[in-house]
């Protein structure tokens, strides 16, 4: 008598006519009609036929390759209960015959498989093929329904709306409306990536406020997601264009800002440059090639090292980087700020002198108390030597370290107050430092030199015959074109 197993699955999607309990009655049929015997049944339930990753499936795999030889068939009542992908169907029925010789039964279609059958095989492969064609078009009829949903209607399709969006209404008519809250938080994330918040500051920042969507990304996710436009991505299909299509709801982000956003997150990575205090302008200044210069010292006769700037290019820019250093001094010596600017740049300094300056006359304040307990300790210890209570030693003693303290606090004082004095009073003289590009350049730490040409030039210094060359200035500066050319940096 032949002995079988039979494995049945069931996924409660879109299988109309093959439960358990039917697939249980064909197979039976077939094991009576062939007088056959069962030795065991393997049941798969809600489990796709995409994958083999499936329990039962599993359990049946191991119960073959240990009981083979007491097995001579493996009963199915459809092929597309065993795999909806044709290959891995043959391949598994083919290793099941061919390891274990036992041979996969269709009970449906009414076949018996047999790889080395040609024909039989053959028509095993048609089979799978059907089922993956019901497949394709099943899925083709699902993206064909998305297409038009997305690209023709402008609807959001996804079980989740997007954050700073709710979902109302169902079938066709559920659509996105701004939940303004959390729309809030999303103009709050455009706007701090446009002015170059580091991300993992908008990060921090967002989630205090209330932005919930977990994950690594997800707030390059939102930077990246053309739902916030107003705008659906939808994915080509057949002749159809794919791209970005216009959504019926309403944006959070509007259009302009939306771009420069996506082209600030499409810009080429910089490459990385090694800071060097000699180099400032390494990385910044382009040759007119177009290519970034690079900088190196080279070693002089002496000894001494001559810094250059150099294009990778032979015969482009060699440029020594003392000379052109006090070129771009003498180009920043004619940039101003605007009245307001300047206005702005004092008060800020000066509430920060001041918070500085308050916190030092406190610690005056403090010290001063010092001084005053160590004087009072002074003036008891000679009264009780002068009522006899102490000796003459302890007496010389005790008074010399009090005294030492009290000069050394009052130094202190009396140094720290001139330290005031003369913060304040440079702070009023030297104003014009404060406002002086030239200066602010030559003070500035070598990071802040370099956003400030960064700000200036909008990253865009480059550097010709004798000459920087910029296409723009910063709008919120001032000055003469012609003082600018007059010391060599000309607007193109
Ligand atoms: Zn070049």
């Amino acid at each position: 008598m032949k002995k079988v197993i039979r494995y049945l699955r069931f996924s409660s999607l879109g299988q109309s006519n093959g439960s358990i309990e039917a697939q249980e009655l064909c197979t039976d049929k077939w094991i009576s009609d062939n007088c056959a015997e069962l030795v065991d049944t393997f049941v798969d339930v809600g489990k796709s036929a995409k994958t083999f990753e499936r329990p039962d499936f599993i359990r049946l795999q191991e119960f073959v390759s240990k009981h083979h030889k007491t097995v001579d068939y493996l009963l199915v009542d459809q092929m597309d209960r065993f795999s909806r992908n044709a290959g891995d169907a043959l391949t598994m029925i083919k290793e099941l015959q061919k390891k274990y010789k036992i041979q996969v039964v269709s009970v449906t279609e009414g076949i018996t498989f047999d790889y080395e059958v040609p024909g039989n095989f053959f028509r095993t492969g048609l089979q799978f093929l059907l089922a993956e064609e019901d497949n394709i078009n099943r899925s083709i009829k699902v993206r064909k329904g998305l297409y038009t949903a997305k690209a023709k209607e402008g609807r959001f399709i996804g079980s989740t709306p997007p954050f700073g969006y709710r979902k109302i209404g169902a079938g066709k008519d559920r659509r996105l409306v701004i939940s303004e809250i959390e729309a809030e938080i999303v103009k709050f994330i455009y706007k701090s990536y446009l002015k170059n918040v580091p991300l993992y500051v908008i990060k921090k920042e967002v989630y205090e406020m209330g932005f919930d969507r977990k994950g690594n990304v997800a707030v390059e996710n939102i930077l990246k997601n053309p739902v916030y436009a107003g705008m659906l991505e939808v994915e080509a299909f057949r002749e159809l264009p794919g791209g970005l299509f216009p959504a019926v709801h309403e944006p959070i982000i509007d259009n302009k800002t939306w771009i420069l956003v996506q082209n600030k997150i499409n810009e080429p990575k910089k490459t990385r440059v090694i800071l060097d205090e000699q180099l400032p302008l390494r990385g910044i200044l382009k040759c007119h090639c177009g290519n970034p210069l690079t900088g190196a010292p080279s070693r002089g006769k002496s000894g001494k090292y001559f810094y250059y700037y150099k294009c990778k290019f032979p015969r482009h820019n060699n440029l020594s980087a003392v000379k052109i250093h006090d070129q771009l001094l003498s180009v920043l010596e004619v940039i101003t700020f605007p009245e307001s600017m300047i206005n702005q740049i004092i008060k800020g300094c000066r509430i920060k002198v001041t918070k500085e300056l308050n916190l030092k006359k406190l610690k005056i304040i403090r010290k001063e108390k010092q001084l005053y307990d160590f004087q009072e300790k002074l003036s008891l210890l000679e009264e009780k030597w002068i009522i006899g209570e102490i000796s003459v030693k302890s007496f010389e003693k005790w008074s010399l370290e009090y005294q030492s303290k009290i000069t050394h606090i009052a130094e202190y004082i009396k140094k720290m107050k001139l330290f005031v004095a003369r913060v304040t009073e440079l702070l009023q003289q030297r104003l014009d430092l404060l406002i002086d590009m030239k200066q602010i350049f030559c003070f500035a730490a070598l990071l802040q030199k370099r956003e400030l040409l960064k700000f200036l030039f909008n990253n865009n210094l480059y550097y010709l015959n004798g000459n920087y060359l910029t296409n723009e200035i910063n709008k919120s500066v001032l000055y003469k074109l012609s003082s600018l050319e007059n010391r060599g940096l000309f607007i193109i």
